[in-house]
């Protein structure tokens, strides 16, 4: 057996698969995100769309000189409006799961994050048993949604389903719902920058890589433009530079 020579085969093999996909400059991608999910998605001061997920579309996009649109329709809408193809694309630090991709196909991951269950700071709630008789604030379609409805009866508490996650985070502010649960990083930066008293309790959970999602077998050119961008915002140091601008 020679190994030398396999080696030398399989990387050649490997060359010839990677076909440089160039993006069509008649044709400008429709891409759903979520309203509010900052530091992935949120607008600025002068009401542009900023965050990791919008500067590393842009950063890719113009890598790759494809035109888009973004649509900030919310995650579940995006999630539906895609299954429906009613947009190409989406990116809202959605996390790659084996059931997603019955639906959709994914790019590389450019992040990955868990979930966890969180309270106002001054609450006297320090465990998922302490949950007992209280409400948990979730956002639909969510993988925080689902955490917590798998975990609903056993620590007794009931749900409520907001579409967004500012109106979850009101209603913990309100004192209707006891706790929220949603991705670590946008509560860790909620808590610092967004003027949110939060403590953490339990575990970070469901710890998955976040990816950009097309239809499955649609789009591949799209995903194509996305993961040669992506690779090249990585080798040239931007990608390091876009995730330390917010998580820095
Ligand atoms: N990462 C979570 C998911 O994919 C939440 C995404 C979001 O709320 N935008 O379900």
């Amino acid at each position: 057996l020679d190994t030398t020579n396999q080696e030398a085969n399989s990387n050649n093999d490997e060359e010839s698969d990677e076909e440089v996909v160039v993006a069509d400059p008649d044709t400008t991608y429709v891409i759903g995100t979520d309203t509010t999910f900052a530091p992935f998605e949120f607008q600025d001061e002068n009401g542009d769309f900023v965050g990791i997920d919008m500067d590393l579309l842009e950063a890719i996009a113009e890598d790759q000189g494809f035109n888009y649109e973004i649509r900030p329709l919310g995650f579940n809408a995006a999630l539906q409006a895609l299954e429906a193809n009613q947009i190409d694309g989406m990116i809202a630090g959605m996390s790659i799961t084996d059931e997603r991709r019955e639906s959709f196909d994914f790019s590389e991951t450019y992040l990955s994050a868990g979930v966890q269950f969180a309270v106002l700071e001054d609450n006297d709630i320090e465990s998922l048993e302490d949950l007992d008789g209280e409400n948990v604030a979730v956002k639909t379609g969510t993988q925080g949604m689902a955490v917590a409805e798998s975990v609903a009866d056993e620590y007794g508490f009931s749900i409520t389903t907001f579409e967004d996650s500012v109106n979850m985070y009101e209603d913990l502010q309100t004192g209707n719902s006891a706790a929220v649960i949603e991705d670590y990083p946008v509560m860790a930066y909620a808590a610092e920058t967004g003027g949110i008293p939060l403590r953490f309790i339990g575990e970070q959970m469901e710890v998955a890589d976040y990816g950009f999602a097309v239809q499955k077998d649609e789009n591949s050119d799209l995903l194509a433009l996305f993961d040669q961008g992506l690779n090249n915002l990585k080798d040239s140091g931007e990608y390091d530079e876009i995730i330390a601008t917010y998580l820095g």
